[in-house]
């Protein structure tokens, strides 16, 4: 396991370094707040101050008034957000550099200012990117006109992109891209996929497109699959199955709900006592949902416990503890400042979507 924290804080034991990072938080007061995501370790978002999915944490450092140093447990996109929209005389960490997040990863700036020039340089397409983007795309999108969407509200960004353009070229989630396209009732003769492995044989582009969608994809929510939801279905007869966008379109069209993390947690709450609720998600998030919820079965969807994302799991009470004890001196998350302000643009714009 890739840590950041030296082997004196990882060969600490786990109630000593809690109490460390309690005694830290006491010192700092307000002039510290802890955002950690949902996927987070258990323990690790116990002792964060605010717990959410990127949007709602996203919100939270652009709202953060009071506190100089913001440490963000999530993966590096995330602080690097949270490094765009916040004050420069903030300071934002990410406990364990090595955090970071494969589909992002999945549209380096090389290929994506090739594809633009290839598919969408015609004027008639606005660039939007998931927020599992790095701040070189989010600046891109930015210069480009286009806007930062979560899987909140990625509909809502896709409409704002409609008043204004003819399509939209989606990074980097295929499956959120064709979700949300197929919910709003566009049909797939509309819509097309660009792999950046094949940019020498690109799709047709003609006056009916209206997304062009990126090649990119979450191991974590694509391992969930459609015989997961009939087995679940046999073995528990009135479960209720909700799923994150990003799983495939199969898997998000039979089951009985699909949304963000935020959504799945609200949906998991209103649900009646005695409820069996399966769920296709990040597995930290579902166990501590059954934690949080005893009096309803709460159950991984594809019963075989596996989709871990191991980023989200690199940090650790070490890594956390050490990053307080050096705050300032280690684990900052800077962005050049002529990125910072383009990529500021096209997240202000998602911002302002509410
Ligand atoms: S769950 Fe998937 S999209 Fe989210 S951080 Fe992990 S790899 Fe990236």
């Amino acid at each position: 396991m890739y840590n950041s924290a030296p082997k004196i804080y990882q060969n600490r034991a786990a109630d000593d370094l809690k109490a460390a990072i309690k005694e830290r938080k006491q010192l700092l007061g307000g002039k510290l707040t802890i955002l950690t995501h949902h996927y987070q370790r258990k323990e690790i978002v116990r002792l964060g101050d605010i717990v959410g999915d990127s949007y709602y944490l996203s919100r939270k450092a652009a709202e953060e008034k009071e506190a100089r140093f913001i440490v963000f447990c999530g993966v590096h996109f995330m602080a690097e957000a949270a490094r765009i929209l916040c004050r420069d005389d903030q300071q934002v960490f990410l406990p364990n550099l090595y955090a970071g997040c494969p589909m992002a990863d999945m549209s380096p700036m090389n290929a994506v200012t090739r594809a633009w020039g290839i598919v969408a340089g015609d004027g008639e397409t606005v660039p939007i990117s998931y927020m599992n983007s790095a701040a070189a795309l989010k600046a891109f999108v930015g210069d480009h006109g286009g806007l930062i969407c979560t899987s909140s509200n990625a509909q809502k960004a896709f409409e704002w992109a409609f008043a204004r353009a003819k399509r939209v070229f989606f990074f980097p989630d295929e499956n959120l891209g064709y979700n949300t396209a197929h919910g709003m009732g566009i049909p797939d003769n509309q819509i097309v996929t660009f792999d950046p492995a094949h940019s020498a044989t690109p799709p047709e582009i003609t006056d009916k497109t209206r997304i062009i969608l990126w090649k990119g994809y979450c191991h974590v929510h694509t391992s969930f699959r459609p015989e997961h939801l009939v087995r679940m279905r046999e073995r528990f007869p009135g479960v209720k199955i909700v799923v994150h966008p990003e799983c495939i379109p199969e898997v998000v069209q039979s089951a009985d709900a699909v949304g963000s993390t935020s959504f799945i947690v609200n949906f998991v709450d209103q649900q009646p006592a005695g409820s069996t609720i399966a769920i296709g998600t990040e597995l930290n998030l579902i166990s501590r949902l059954a934690d949080d919820f005893p009096d309803k079965t709460v159950v991984e969807l594809s019963g075989k416990g596996c989709p871990l994302c191991v980023n989200m799991y690199r940090t650790t009470l070490a890594d956390l503890a050490y990053t307080l004890d050096f705050l300032g001196q280690t684990n900052e998350i800077l962005v050049d400042e002529k990125i910072k302000n383009s990529a500021r643009l096209s997240l202000e714009r998602m911002l302002e979507l509410d």
